[in-house]
Formats: structure tokens, sequence, C-alpha cells
């Protein structure tokens, strides 16, 4: 047997005016074939579990292209087609197939596709037939579309916020294309999209009420027949109509039992609705919590600033209040290609007098004037072995540049914006966050599994920015009405 897989993995904040053009898709990583495996063989992503999925049940997976992409706006008309077209292309030209597994995000908007996750599988669908079967991993954060699930054969989501079961996924996703392939299963797919937003600081599944509602759909997905079930959280900073909460439950050759399991899952969530909205610390209380702490440093979660879901990572808000308070002994990354160039023009161990952060229309903040000394210059790439967040295994934070400053703090001022998942970030310019106070995390779910372990303990932090925790500080137009927080809302018929 022969499998293609393919995909692209795009979160997209259309709050930010930062487009997901060519470039932005050539700094995240565009890549084919055999590059594939070196990026992916052996990781804990998506791709990884295809990979090695391929490997147990004997399939030959034949990677053709993989697109990724940080966290921003919309993707360009000219980038989506460009890449999609291409990846179609090699479908074509490669095949026939006996099945495709696709890593998707499955909160890609396009400028001109507000369901760009949907496009990509359809036109995948219309290439292959009715027949092959195409199976897709979805992030937990996908806004997930009945015509997406439409397309597909089988849908599998990630189980965990943070992301660390990418891997098992990808390789559930291979067995049953396989066993869909073979015609020993007969997937009958039912999603009930709820009327419903999640609160980004509700989203822990190995928390309250996200880990019970997860329990639940394990316990939906043991029963015989069934194939997975799923609740799906969906990506809050999406203004388009299908932004939202979702249950999918996937039954093995009958629709009435795959829709009364994705019904109940669809009932257990909606009674958890009021909890699965939330409130955060003020960014003094934060302080005040991090400034009486004994144990070890308090990671403070810069919910407003989150990179993971779209925002710049160069908001000041916290260092700032940190630096008016006296609040020494702080450690955190700030997205800024200026100041990174100002400090490598001034060489290691040079003193300077620099403005830090906050460099762009929808940045959180203010510039933020330090004084300070540059201990370590780096070229910002760095490897996490384990599984973190998303499964991610190389990063490049472009040249770095560690600065410690008269106020006691550790910047770490890099080129280009990378999530807060991984403790080798800081390690890797030989910055140890376990000898800091304050921790500051651009991120709210994608910083625990690195953090966590480390932490005395984690406060999130109520902070503006394009990722604020409150839904209601956005305007949106595209979403459905009514969605509950923003009105009351009904269970669906
Ligand atoms: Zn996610």
């Amino acid at each position: 047997m022969r499998f293609a897989t393919l995909g692209l993995l795009h979160e997209a904040n259309t709050f930010s005016p930062l487009v997901a053009d060519q470039q932005m898709f050539n700094d995240g990583g565009v890549w084919r074939g055999a590059e594939i495996i070196e990026q992916y063989g052996g990781s804990a992503a998506t791709l990884g579990g295809f990979l090695a999925g391929g490997e147990q049940f004997g399939v030959d997976v034949v990677p053709l292209l993989f697109a990724f992409v940080n966290p921003v706006g919309p993707i360009t008309k000219d980038a989506f087609e460009s890449l999609v077209g291409e990846m179609l292309s090699e479908l074509v030209d490669q095949g026939p197939w006996d099945g495709v597994l696709l890593a998707l995000h499955g909160a890609a908007v396009a400028e001109h596709i507000p369901d760009a996750d949907a496009e990509i599988a359809n036109r995948i669908r219309h290439i292959v037939g009715p027949d092959v079967p195409v199976g897709a991993v979805l992030d937990l954060h996908a806004n997930v579309s009945r015509r997406l699930v439409n397309a597909l054969t089988v849908t599998l989501v990630y189980h965990t916020n943070p992301h660390v079961d990418a891997r098992e996924r990808g390789i559930e996703c291979t067995e049953l294309v396989r066993r869909a392939a073979r015609e020993e299963i007969r997937p009958e797919q039912v999603l009930i999209p709820l009327p419903l937003v999640v609160n980004i600081a509700r989203q822990d599944t190995s928390e309250s009420p996200m880990a019970e509602l997860m329990a639940k759909a394990a316990e939906i997905a043991r029963q015989p027949g069934m194939l997975t079930a799923n609740v799906v959280e969906g990506f809050p900073y999406a203004d388009v109509p299908h932004m939202g909460m979702s249950c999918l439950a996937i039954h093995d050759g009958d629709r009435l039992e795959a829709t009364s399991a994705a019904r109940e899952l669809a009932a257990a969530v909606w009674r958890c609705r009021a909890e699965l909205q939330a409130h955060g610390s003020s960014v003094d209380d934060a302080l005040d919590i991090a400034e009486v702490e004994q144990r070890g440093p308090v990671v403070l979660l810069d919910v407003g600033d989150n990179i993971g879901g779209g925002a710049p990572g160069d908001s000041t808000v916290i260092l700032a209040a940190a630096v008016q308070r006296g609040v020494r002994s702080l450690v955190q990354t700030l997205w800024d290609p200026d100041a990174v160039q100002h400090c490598l023009d001034a060489g290691i161990g040079a003193d300077v007098q620099l403005k830090v952060g906050a460099r762009h229309s929808y940045s959180a903040g203010s510039p933020v004037a330090v004084t300070g000394q540059i201990k370590v210059i780096s070229d910002g790439r760095f490897e996490e072995p384990t599984a973190t967040h998303g499964g991610f295994r190389f990063f490049d934070m472009g040249p770095s540049v560690a600065l410690e400053t008269t106020d006691g703090h550790t910047l770490v001022l890099t080129t280009r914006p990378v999530m807060n998942s991984s403790l080798r970030q800081l390690l890797s310019l030989g910055v140890d966050p376990n000898e800091f106070r304050v921790v500051v995390a651009k991120g709210v779910n994608s910083p625990r599994a690195a953090y966590e372990p480390i932490a005395s303990r984690l406060v999130v932090v109520d902070t503006d920015g394009i990722t604020a925790m409150g839904v209601e500080r956005f305007i949106y137009n595209e979403r459905r009405r009514p969605l509950y927080p923003f009105e009351a809302a009904a269970f669906p018929a």
C-alpha cells in the first residue's frame, strides 16, 4: 500500500494585521519529499506519527509537501494558491494512491477562503475521487466545519492541550486509513458544531472541566464499534462563521450510533458552558504573588501576547510594570529584530542603552528603555527532544541575544517570534529559568508542558493584546449568532 502525506499547518488570528505570505511560510518552513523525513522523522509531531505508522503497519508513506507558518493573520491568496497548487500537482503526478494522510491545523483562514482547511481537503478529495480514504489529524484548536469533515474519511483531533499526542494521533490516523483502504472498516463521521466558545484559560485538558470532558470522550470511544470520539476546543481569535467548539464521533458502519455518541458528548460539553469561561489575574496581582513566593520561579502566563495564538511576542505590559515596581529577577523573551541588530553591532560584553519591545501597531504596551550588558549572542536555533507542545523539534529564533539589565532582568531578544514552549529556548543562550523569581511566558497552554515542572506556580495574567482572554474585547463581524458567551444560545436541535 502507498499513501501520500502532505499538509499545511496554520492557525489564523484574524485580528492580526500580519498576513501569512510566501516569505512567512519560508521562515516557518516549507519542506518537500525527503526534507520532511529529515525534519519530522522520529519527531513527536503528526508527520512523525504518519511516518512511524507507515513503518508499523507496512505502508509506504510518501511525503510530498508540508508547509508551516507561526500563527499570524490570514494566508494571502498568492501563498495559498501557490503552496496548495504545488501540493496538489505532486499528488496528481506521483499518484495513484491507496490513501492520503493530511496534517492540517483546522483553524487556517485564507484571505479569499474563510475555511481554508476544508478547501484543501475538498480539492484533495476532488483529485483522488470518492473511494480513496483520506484521513486528517487536526489541532485541538481547530474550528471544524461540516464541509471539512465531509471531505475526509476519518478526522482525528489531538486529545491534549498542551498538545503532546500529535504523534499518537498520526499513528492512529494511519491505521484507520489503512483499515479503510482494505475495506475492514466503514467510518461514519458525525460532527456537532456547538454555539459555544471556550475561554483560552479553560483549555488545559488536565484541568477541570476539560479533563472530565476528554475522559468522557475516551469512554465513548471505547464503546463497541466506535472508532474515535472528540471534544474539539476551537480557536476563538478567528472571526469566521465556523469558529467555536464542536464534538466529533466516528463509528464503524452505523451513522445512528455515531450521531448518538456525538450528541451525548455535545450535551456534556453544553452543561459545562459556564465553567468553560474564565477570568485571569491583573498584572499587579500577578506580581504581588510572584514577590512573596519563596519556592522558586513563578511563571506569569502573558495571555494577551500568546505567540502560539498569533500575538507578536513583544508585549512589554508585564515588563514595564515590573520595572516600575522594582521587581527584580525576571526573565522573558521579546521579539525585537531592531534591538537584536543594535546588540549585534555593539558586540558581546558591551554595555548598551536601548528601547525594547512593542514595535507594532498590534503590540501591547510601549517600548521600554533599558540599560544593560550583552551576555550571550546566538544563532537562535535550538532543538527540543521531548513532546512539549505540538511535538515540534527544531526551532529557529534567528539571531538572538541575552541581555542583562540594570533592573535585574534578563531579556532574550529574538529576531523571530517563537513560542515559549521549550526550556531549551532559554537554556540554549545559557539562561537558566530556574534561577529567576519571575518567568514571563507568552502563552496560556503552550508553555505549560515545559514550565510546569520548574514553576512554583503558574499565574494566568489577563493582559492586553490580540490574544486577550476576554473575547468581548474584540469586534467580530463574521462569527455565528447567537454564540455563547456573547449571547445566550440554545443547544443545537
Ligand atoms: Zn493548538
